[in-house]
């Protein structure tokens, strides 16, 4: 069996966003699991449309997430050709020539203003226009227009069954006479998509083509190009699309998520844990487990199993699995992490001792959802805080705890060494002295000495924050 060989085939008009991470990393699968070639080619025809920095953006992104190609511009393999549409324009000039040689295509000098004008006129009898109307297939004038600017057209059969068996959606049959004859080289001697797709496919000898649904309406044009060269098709697989919270297509208006990999990787997540969720996307393992490696995704990757509905993008399932990529990692890969994070100009970190700055931020360790999250939690440690009106409301509900803070701001002031052995064993004295356990004694401790209702283990909290700034947010609420 020839070599599995899948390509993601980005046009540089925008960055790497959800979607197209889904394709390239269902290609990434498809291929490592098979011990095939990943390959990305850049679909640069629509030159006005070019962004740039997009593609050194997709690139390094796509590095970032893991999912680098084994082929590309940047790793070209000789005998495959160049990895960038534009680079071939003259081959596929020629090959567009050849057609019209074979009776496949045809030239047509119509101008947009002309077929505007016969749209017009057939609107005009009632009839919507949506194909071109083949003027220039038997036009008698071709002298004439000698040496003006033409398009070359695909001479669509008129009415052909063209069946392929979609990897995700099954046997798909499309009816040419829905088609008009298509450009494949615009008269400025650019390739349409449509053809240049099918000649790189064909020169990377590329085996399957996987690709997001949108492009199912354009499958049928590229097998009457297959089929005019004479050239074997690959196997086609559609994904069905990602949606949002609303069922609309996933984009970067989308209310509750974000959109683009950068977002996310500015805001703190992992890579490990977007290539997990996006692996989750349109593609489902059996059994219950959801967090899984890249290499145990490449090792299960079953291409029987791509999803037949939309799949909706879940914003609190991403945080959730980037959570669980947190927990996961060693500490110092989570310290060296978090710091990245840490709002300079809210916490300034310079004059702080870095063993006790390590021992704050682990303590959010089990906590965080993603590395931007630290800053909630650190004001206490660095900055005078007030208590909020939620949880003063907390602190009204509990009663006859006056004369217990009291002791505890005696016990802990007269501390010499404040670690949380020495805090915990205050904590208890007083809570037997007071006969308090629980929540009657925990919660309003955590109130008077933390600022705050919630959080992580206490003593060990309490000593972090220090005796002197403790000491004060006792005295400030008593
Ligand atoms: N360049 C196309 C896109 O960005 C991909 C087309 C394909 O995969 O065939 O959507």
């Amino acid at each position: 069996m020839a070599k599995f060989r899948l390509r993601y085939a980005p046009s540089p008009t925008g960055f790497l966003h959800i979607g197209n991470t889904r394709t390239a990393l269902m290609n990434y699968l498809f291929a490592h699991h098979y011990g095939g070639d990943f390959i990305v080619r850049i679909e640069d025809t629509d030159i006005e449309r070019n962004v740039e920095g997009a593609i050194e953006s997709q690139f390094d992104n796509m590095d970032w997430l893991g999912i680098s190609p084994d082929e590309s511009f940047l790793k070209p393999v000789a005998k495959y050709g160049e990895y960038m549409q534009s680079k071939k324009f003259d081959r596929y000039k020629q090959l567009a020539h050849d057609l019209i040689e074979k009776g496949f295509a045809y030239k047509c000098f119509c101008t947009p203003e002309e077929l505007q004008v016969d749209r017009e006129v057939q609107e005009a009898k009632g009839i919507v226009a949506t194909k071109y109307n083949r003027k220039c297939l038997t036009r008698t004038d071709l002298k004439e227009q000698e040496g003006k600017p033409y398009n070359i057209r695909f001479k669509v059969p008129d009415e052909k069954i063209i069946k392929i068996n979609d990897i995700v959606r099954g046997e798909v049959e499309f009816n040419t006479k829905e088609l008009g004859d298509f450009v494949i080289l615009k008269s400025n001697g650019i390739a349409t998509y449509n053809f240049a797709v099918v000649i790189d496919d064909v020169d990377m000898e590329i085996t399957h083509v996987v690709r997001g649904e949108e492009h199912i309406s354009n499958t049928p044009r590229q097998c009457l190009i297959y089929s005019a060269f004479g050239w074997k098709e690959p196997i086609f697989g559609h994904l069905t699309l990602i949606v949002d919270e609303t069922k609309k297509k996933l984009s970067k208006r989308s209310g509750n998520a974000m959109f683009f990999i950068s977002q996310y990787r500015e805001q703190g997540y992992l890579p490990e844990a977007l290539f997990n969720y996006i692996s989750l996307l349109g593609w489902s393992p059996k059994g219950e487990q959801e967090i899984f490696s890249k290499e145990e995704f490449v090792k299960m990757f079953d291409e029987a199993r791509f999803s037949k509905s939309p799949s909706t993008f879940d914003m609190l399932k991403m945080k959730w699995i980037n959570h669980q990529w947190m927990k996961k990692m060693d500490e110092s890969s989570y310290l060296e992490f978090t710091k990245k994070f840490i709002d300079s100009n809210r916490f300034d970190i310079s004059k702080k001792d870095n063993d006790w700055l390590n021992k704050v931020l682990l303590l959010f360790k089990k906590e965080l959802e993603y590395g931007e999250q630290i800053n909630n939690h650190l004001d206490i440690f660095f900055n005078d805080v007030a208590i909020s009106e939620q949880t003063k409301k907390t602190l009204s509900t509990l009663s006859d705890y006056e004369n217990m803070i009291k002791d505890l701001k005696e016990g802990l002031s007269s501390l010499d060494i404040f670690e949380e052995e020495q805090i915990k064993t205050i904590i208890s004295e007083v809570g037997k002295k007071h006969n308090k356990k629980g929540k009657d004694l925990f919660m309003p401790i955590r109130i008077f000495t933390t600022a705050s209702e919630h959080g992580p283990e206490l003593a060990k909290t309490i000593s972090l924050i220090g005796k002197e700034k403790v000491m004060n947010n006792i005295s400030s609420l008593v």
